[in-house]
């Protein structure tokens, strides 16, 4: 798509606007680039009457269809007026050209619950909040509602205290076979998951340096995270190690007096035992997923799931067993070959089973998924959002609160992911990470760490991000070479933390 732009609006947002109604376009420099025949041109401008008018014409080979908004200058500031101007006129012109209507509106953000926050703190009430996103952001009615309500739920989670405190997350980024729709850099090659012990020697030491480094800092840790790839691709002897080095580390620095919660993200059905996750309960884990994403036999094959519907039957009695307290299950609404009766039948079948947590996905495509690189997917298909409506209601007549929600690009229908759980089995983990509420100190391979400071007058926090090396082979290297990055950590933590 060429995109040519007369006024103020920048050229990024509007091909985050262009992404909701062509997903995978390009926006290449020169005209003669350009392969899709697609043309957008934004014209904005200020009235006498203190008004800004945009109009956008979209262009899709011998076809053309125009949008026009007018925003009050009295009513928002000139930019956000530029961007409610240029996205209504986007939408309106995208809606007659391809007969989409993306329910978000024109909020392209990951967090939409950070503005309904925000809204919340300023005394609206959901509903109020609800309808003043609706207004602004031109978003869908149910969808302003569902970011009210996580909002409320965050709110109930979030204290002075969780601020002060910080959260671990531990990356096991090995798989026992690859999913077709997975892009994350878990390895999964038999020569590749030989590298396991290694790795287990160099994370053990890293978690070792990570909780003292937590310690000399003074913070206690509200949760801990093992997250993937697929922690339970460990085998028993593995698993008991990294987790008995977790526990002396946690004792010996002092930091987890206070701990709320202990997840470890088991994931792939067919990795999980009885052995593992007795192992896992007697550590303390007080949280596991377990992941079928869909319970149609038909579709965990077009996916590539090396797992059937009774493996994961089986895996979830395993882990009512277990003693852990919480079990998520993650499903995915819109996979390739999947149909809504199926997925009613999947979200049906998940609740009679009454775990305390179920997370609905949108079906995303990264760029390096078989899925996109053989086009073998309709990135606008409506099912997506019959699947994610039915889910929504299903779920919340049977007792669950929606309480976390992010969004991705590329979802198909451009919906969002829901963490829905009983009142009182919230992830906790899950809502410190994506709201930003306190410092998250990581371990292992493609691993984050990421500093959060205690909020300002305004509410205003400072964030640093450190990244570990993405590869488990990168990791290991530099560790031999150069000794831990988390070790390195120190100056900057100190510094930051000051
Ligand atoms: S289990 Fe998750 S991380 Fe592993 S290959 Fe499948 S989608 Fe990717």
């Amino acid at each position: 798509m060429i995109i040519r732009i007369n006024g103020n609006i920048k050229k990024y947002y509007v091909e985050t606007l262009a992404m909701m109604f062509f997903p995978g376009v390009r926006f290449p420099e020169n005209e003669s680039d350009n392969t899709d025949g697609l043309i957008c041109t934004v014209v904005s401008e200020r009235g006498d009457d203190n008004t800004l008018t945009s109009s956008v014409e979209l262009v899709s080979g011998e076809r053309k269809e125009t949008g026009l908004s007018r925003v009050s200058l009295d009513e928002y500031d000139s930019e956000t007026a530029e961007k409610i101007a240029a996205g209504d006129s986007f939408l309106k012109a995208g809606e007659k050209l391809t007969g989409i209507r993306p329910p978000w509106g024109i909020l392209t953000g990951v967090r939409p619950a950070k503005i309904a926050t925000e809204l919340l703190e300023k005394g609206y009430d959901v509903k109020e909040a609800a309808d003043a996103i609706s207004r602004t952001y031109l978003t869908l009615g149910p969808k302003a509602e569902l970011a009210s309500k996580v909002a409320l739920a965050e709110r109930k989670l979030i204290t002075d205290q969780t601020r002060e405190e910080c959260s671990v997350y531990i990356g096991i980024p090995f798989c026992p076979t690859r999913c077709a729709y997975c892009s994350f850099v878990s390895y999964t090659s038999k020569k590749l998951l030989s590298l396991i012990p290694e790795y287990l020697e160099v994370l053990c030491s890293d978690i070792a340096d990570l909780f003292k480094l937590i310690g000399d800092l003074g913070k206690n840790v509200a949760s801990i995270y093992i997250g993937g790839g697929t922690p339970t691709v460990l085998d028993p002897h593995q698993l008991e190690k990294l987790l008995s080095r977790i526990s002396l580390s946690a004792k010996s620095s002092g930091v987890c007096e206070n701990i709320r919660e202990f997840t470890m993200e088991a994931g792939r059905p067919d990795t999980i035992t009885g052995e593992k996750l007795k192992i896992a309960s007697e550590y303390g884990v007080s949280r596991i997923s377990v992941n079928p994403q869909t319970l149609n036999d038909d579709v965990l094959k077009i996916i590539g799931r090396a797992h059937s519907v009774d493996d994961f039957y089986r895996a979830y009695e395993t882990a009512s067993k277990s003693g852990i307290n919480d079990i998520n299950i993650d499903l995915i609404a819109g996979l390739p070959g999947d149909s809504e009766e199926s997925f009613r039948n999947t979200v049906d079948s998940v609740v009679s089973l009454a775990p305390t947590n179920i997370t609905v996905h949108t079906f995303s495509v990264k760029k390096s998924s078989v899925f996109r690189m053989e086009e073998r997917y309709d990135a606008l298909s409506p099912l997506a959002g019959k699947c994610i409506e039915y889910s929504q209601q299903k779920l919340q007549c049977s007792g669950y609160e929606p309480y976390y929600m992010y969004r991705q690009k590329n979802t198909v229908g451009n919906h969002e992911n829901v963490g829905y759980s009983i009142p009182g089995h919230e992830g906790l983990y899950n809502v410190y990470m994506m709201e930003e509420v306190h410092s998250i100190f990581s371990a292992g391979a493609s691993s984050v760490t990421k500093f959060v400071s205690l909020p300002d007058e305004e509410g205003n926090v400072r964030i640093e991000r450190f990244f570990q090396p993405k590869y488990p082979y990168e990791y290991l290297e530099e560790h031999k070479e150069t000794g831990s990055r988390t070790e390195k950590l120190r100056k900057e933590a100190l510094a930051f933390f000051s």
